[in-house]
Parts: structure tokens; sequence; C-alpha cells
């Protein structure tokens, strides 16, 4: 797994896109993936979430167009999931060498299959929004970041592609308001009921910081986070599984959380504050509410915990707020799997500070917090218990905080 060195995958993206559309691009643009590291199903609970992006990102060469048609590459097509549309319902015929071709006036919900919706579903929610992008694109993309493993291929792809477009069109947009447009493009045309951390993580982070998001107000803070400087290591674990269940329980959960949200007279979860849990828990008679509401309220506190550790130096102590948050998710949400409580048990037990999963979970990744002189016995003993549970290797990658999205060239 190897992360984005600039300049020669500039180079490529507009290389390759020469040879698909025959002229240069008007620019290349990156997005990255990103990782959560604390606030957990707290997004849209109106909630703070804590990610940090990743050195992975998407690669966008785009050149704008002027007779509305919507061109659209990706080095990674055949790799993905093949798209469950009926025929009847598909727009955009796949053309030579891979490349869809849609017109932009034409773009509906549902119609794009497969991976084209993402871009496709920023053109159109751009164009929702009253945005002047109707004259077209070519674009190219081409993307490092692992898909499926819960650190956001799909929104690096919408950011890389609104970004471009933001700055081809003059949209005088900023990383939030790009980052909603992602989202609503996520939402409504793919089809995905995902948060807003996601797209703002890619959007807005910076080299060396974790992101502060307030999901109510999507106000963000940046905090400077340096694992090295305090003999630490951030490792990502990709377990390399996705559980089916992931999808109907993501809507489930919200479904709860929104159910709590109303037993307890309060528009978003967000307004009960911790201390306030026990006698709230005693209001609601649900269990499963009950679990969801403890979960999103004392998550929200882990980060406000996790923020007041970084603000003292104190960035070992992060470790136990990883490992309470995904107690958490594992015991009250019911989001984790085997594969991920083996990457938290087997890494603690071979000395990591902390470790949680990270991302919606049913499989995709987790991150653990450990010493410098630890993280190479905590990644092989990772690796060591999966291979004696039965399952595939793990991949396992340190990492640091690395640049949102921005223009290469
Ligand atoms: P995640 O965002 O955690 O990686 P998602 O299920 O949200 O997982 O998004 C994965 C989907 O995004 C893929 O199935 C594919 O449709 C699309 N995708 C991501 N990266 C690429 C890429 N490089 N090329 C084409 N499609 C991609
Ligand atoms: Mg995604």
């Amino acid at each position: 797994m190897t992360a984005t060195r600039a300049p020669a995958v500039a180079e490529e993206a507009a290389a390759r896109f020469r040879e698909l559309y025959g002229a240069a691009p008007d620019g290349v643009w990156a997005a990255p993936g990103r990782v959560n590291l604390i606030g957990e199903y707290t997004d849209f609970n109106d909630g703070f979430v804590m990610p940090l992006a990743l050195p992975h990102t998407a690669v966008a060469a785009v050149a704008r167009r002027t007779d509305g048609r919507l061109r659209l590459h990706s080095a990674q097509a055949q790799a993905q999931a093949q798209p469950r549309v009926p025929a009847e319902a598909r727009a955009g015929a796949e053309g030579p060498q891979g490349v869809v071709e849609l017109e932009a006036a034409g773009l509906r919900p549902g119609a794009v299959p497969g991976w084209a919706a993402y871009p496709a579903g920023v053109v159109w929610a751009l164009r929702e929004a009253g945005h002047p992008v109707g004259d077209g694109a070519d674009i190219h993309l081409s993307s490092t970041v692992p898909t499926g493993a819960g650190l956001s291929s799909s929104a690096a792809l919408e950011v890389a592609t609104a970004l471009a477009l933001n700055d081809l069109y003059g949209l005088g947009l900023t990383g939030p308001g790009l980052a909603v447009l992602a989202q609503r493009a996520e939402n409504a045309f793919v089809g995905v009921p995902c948060g807003v951390m996601d797209q703002m993580a890619s959007a807005c982070c910076a080299a060396g910081h974790l992101l502060h998001l307030d999901s109510r107000d999507l106000t963000c803070r940046q905090v400077p986070f340096d694992p090295a400087a305090h003999g630490l290591r951030l490792l990502v674990v990709d377990t390399g599984v996705r559980h089916a269940l992931g999808d109907g329980a993501y809507a489930e959960r919200r479904a709860a959380c929104e159910a709590g949200a109303r037993a307890l007279g309060v528009r978003t979860l967000r307004e009960v504050p911790y201390d306030a849990l026990p006698e709230a828990l005693g209001r609601l008679d649900d269990p499963a509410v009950r679990a969801c509401v403890r979960h999103v309220v004392s998550e929200n506190r882990r980060v406000e915990r996790t923020m007041a550790l970084l603000g003292a130096g104190d960035v070992r102590a992060v470790g136990a707020v990883l490992s309470e948050g995904h107690a958490s998710l594992r015991d009250d949400l019911r989001v984790s799997c085997p594969e991920l409580d083996l990457v938290v048990s087997s890494a603690l037990a071979a000395g990591a500070l902390g470790a949680r999963m990270t991302g919606g979970g049913f499989g995709g990744s987790a991150v653990v917090l450990a010493g410098e002189d630890a993280a190479d016995t905590v990644a092989s003993a990772v690796a060591r218990a999966f291979a004696e549970a039965g399952y595939g290797a793990p991949r396992t990658f340190p990492t640091v905080p690395s640049e949102g999205a921005h223009r290469l060239r």
C-alpha cells in the first residue's frame, strides 16, 4: 500500500488524461482518504469527530468542456464491485478504455451505476445547488486510498472532483461548502446515508493535525498531532473484511439515535450533556435505544477528553480513550466484528497503548496507538493472531496526519 507522492502522481495522471482524451488537463487535484481517531457514529448526531487525513489520495486530472458532456474514467474502475442497477434505469454507456459518458443536465439520482456515480453525483449536487457546472468536464481519477476499508475512498473521489470543478468553474466554495455538496452527492445521488465527517476530513484536514469537527455547525479546529514527537506511532490495520450486515445496520443505528433524541425531547443527541446521561438513560425503555444513546453521549465526551489530553501534551493517555471507545462500539452500538475485536485485543496484549475500530465497522479498519519501540511487535502480533484464527492477512501501515484536498498543478 503506497502513499501518494505528489509531483510524480500529478505527472502520471496528466499523462493518462492525455492518452484518454487527447489533450492536456486544465489541472490536477488531490483529496485524501481519512482515518478517524475518535468520535464514531457521532457526526449524524450533530456531535464531535476527530479524523486525520491519510497520505493516500484520490487524484483528479480534469479539463472543462463546453458542450455539456461529462466524461469519467477511473484507473481503478475494474477493481470495483459491479453495479446493481437495473438495466432499464442505467445512464452512461461505457465507451472504449472504460470512459463513462453522460450529459451533465440529464443526471438523475440512482441512474448512474457503479463507481461513476461518485463523480457524477458531485456534478449533480453542484448543479442542484445552483452552481454553473453544466458545460461539462473530462475527468480522469486515480486513487491510492484502499476501497471499502473504512478509510473513505469514496469521499476522496468526491472531494477531488468537487475541488477541481470549484477551481475550474470559479465557484468560490470553501472546504466545508465542498464537503457538504460531496456528502449530498453520496447521500442523494449514490444512495449511501453517510454523515459529513468523511468529506469534511478530506476537504479540511491539515498536515500534522487532527481535525476537531463540530458536526452541528461544521466548526473546525486544527489540533496539532505529532505522535513521533512523543515517541509514538499511529498504525492503521485494514482487516480486509467487509461484512454485508453493515449497510442495514448503519441505517438501523441512525434510526435508534433519532428515536432516542425524540424520546428525550431533544433535536439530536448532541444536546444531551454527559452529566445528564444517567438521568437520560433512566427515561428510555428500549434497551437498544438506550445503548445507542449511551454510546453517542459518551463518545462525544471521549472526543473532548482527547482534546484535553492533547492540549496537555499527554498523547500516551489518548490510548486508553481509544480502547474505551472500542468497547462502547462493540458492546453498546454493536457495530464491531470478530476481526476488529481481534485487532484490538491482540494489539493491546502485545503492548499497544490503545486501539479501536474506526469508520462504520462490520469490517474495515482499526487504529492502534503504540510506542515506537512496540509498533513492529504489535503489527506482527496482530498478523499472528489473524493467522491463528484462520483469517486472511491484515494490512498494517503506520500513518501521519497529512494534507487535506489541494491542487497539485
Ligand atoms: P470507503 O469509502 O470506506 O472506501 P465506500 O463503500 O464508501 O467505502 O466506497 C467504496 C466505493 O467507492 C467503491 O466501491 C467504488 O465504487 C468507489 N471508489 C473508491 N475509489 C475508487 C476508485 N479509485 N475508482 C473507482 N471507484 C472507486
Ligand atoms: Mg465511503
